[in-house]
């Protein structure tokens, strides 16, 4: 492959994010590696935040006047750019949230209410979230539910091998993650949700760390319910999507009251707004919806899916190679397919001395346990640095990542000078 054309469309887009310019304090250009965590904001974005605060700014689906009126039909735009972009049936079963962790606990308290029985269980996976394992376990300790997480193979994808073993009679619910936040290793969630269909157990996907690098239809991949956080997806903070299948919106009860997610309120009984607006009790993130939208026309229609898999494919290859060779790294999770996110240690070297490390080279990468804590007792180990990537990162900041690991290996490795005075 001449990865010539690739690296020209990741130099010029990399010129839409305005931070990626800026110095490190330490005089270094900065290095950002931690996408995962979340994503920098092309100039689209900011944009277009800054001119609906300046122009459009006002409270949705209660005024009457031009303002008002006018952010409700960018808002209500807003969820069908969303809708088109995973190919959901209607706009109705697209609910904007917080974020995916406020997503994945507004699902979870609706099933219990409205599904789930004492003694239910649901299939995880090792690789999960914090995100998709405390809110479960919120219910499970009401009700209680059984939650039995999937294994890892050596090469740390889910094991779907497990899965025949792990249904029971009272399997209710699939939750999966797509791409591991943690190894970047991809569930192959076709053969799960290809399975999970012919036993009739609804799906819940965990698409926040594959959606930045794929595309995902969710008539192609029918899964019943999907959440993702518009941060990670070069989009604001503070708003996140559920997908929610029909008829599961009309099944689920609202997860807040308040207002907007009604029809009538009486104080006798009050009756429900149909779905979505049912789950979107208040005052909603309603610049942050909007501009989500723009972020995800940026990404389809000025990045491009195919544009991020063949570049970030480019990436992976040259990331590994460059991450083998240094001395004493172990790999945790080598599978692919997979996301651009790597978890390593270097023998010796406590990966938040690593962290620091390589923050006086200016490089960002995360440190720390990844909200993955299950994973890390898999693994053995307390926490992992991690390096993810996105389309705007440079094969040259790679090669620096590599020289500041092995100047790393140096210092640390070095004897310490003898303290005695002879
Ligand atoms: N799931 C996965 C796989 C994640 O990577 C994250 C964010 N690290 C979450 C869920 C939670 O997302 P948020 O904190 O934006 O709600």
């Amino acid at each position: 492959m001449n990865p010539t054309p690739l690296l020209e469309k990741a130099r010029q887009l990399r010129a839409d994010f305005p931070i990626l310019s800026q110095a490190h304090p330490s005089g270094r250009p900065l290095i950002y590696f931690d996408n995962a965590a979340t994503a920098q904001k092309p100039r689209v974005v900011i944009e277009r935040l800054s001119a609906f605060l300046a122009t459009q700014n006002a409270n949705i689906h209660r005024g009457v006047h031009w303002l008002s009126q006018e952010a409700t039909h960018l808002y209500e735009k807003a969820r069908e750019t969303v809708q088109h972009f995973l190919g959901a049936a209607s706009p109705e079963e697209i609910i904007f949230v917080r974020g995916a962790t406020e997503g994945i606990n507004l699902i979870a308290q609706g099933l219990r209410r409205a599904y789930f029985q004492p003694g239910d269980e649901i299939i995880l996976s090792t690789l999960e979230h914090h995100a998709n394992i405390v809110p479960w376990q919120l219910v499970a300790e009401e009700l209680p539910l059984r939650l039995k997480p999937l294994p890892l193979t050596s090469a740390g994808a889910v094991d779907v091998s497990a899965l025949p073993d792990f249904l029971s009679p009272r399997t209710r619910l699939i939750a999966i993650t797509h791409t591991s936040n943690g190894l970047g290793t991809r569930t192959p969630i076709e053969e799960i949700v290809a399975f999970a269909k012919a036993h009739d157990i609804p799906v819940l996907l965990d698409a926040c760390q594959s959606i930045v690098h794929e595309a995902i239809d969710v008539q192609k991949l029918p899964v019943d319910f999907l959440v993702f956080s518009g941060h990670k997806l070069y989009g604001p903070t503070g708003v996140g999507v559920v997908y929610m299948r029909h008829p599961w919106g009309r099944k689920l009860p609202p997860y807040q009251g308040g207002g907007d997610m009604i029809v009538r309120v009486t104080w006798e009984k009050t009756r429900y707004a149909p779905p979505p607006a049912k789950f979107e009790a208040g005052t909603p993130a309603i610049a942050e919806a909007i501009v989500l939208a723009t972020a995800i026309h940026y990404i389809t229609d000025t990045v491009g899916y195919d544009f991020i898999q063949a570049y970030e494919a480019y990436l992976t290859d040259l990331a590994e190679a460059l991450l083998r060779d240094v001395p004493g790294l172990t790999l945790y999770g080598t599978a692919r397919p997979r996301g651009p996110i790597w978890s390593f240690n270097i023998e010796g070297i406590h990966p938040h001395d690593l962290g620091t490390f390589l923050d006086s080279w200016g490089i960002a990468v995360r440190v720390g346990h990844h909200c993955n804590q299950p994973l890390m007792d898999a693994l053995g180990v307390p926490a992992t640095a991690r390096l993810s990537l996105a389309f705007y990162n440079l094969p040259e900041e790679l090669q620096t990542l590599q020289e500041a690991l092995l100047a790393a290996v140096e210092f640390f490795h070095k004897p310490l000078p003898s303290l005695r005075h002879e």
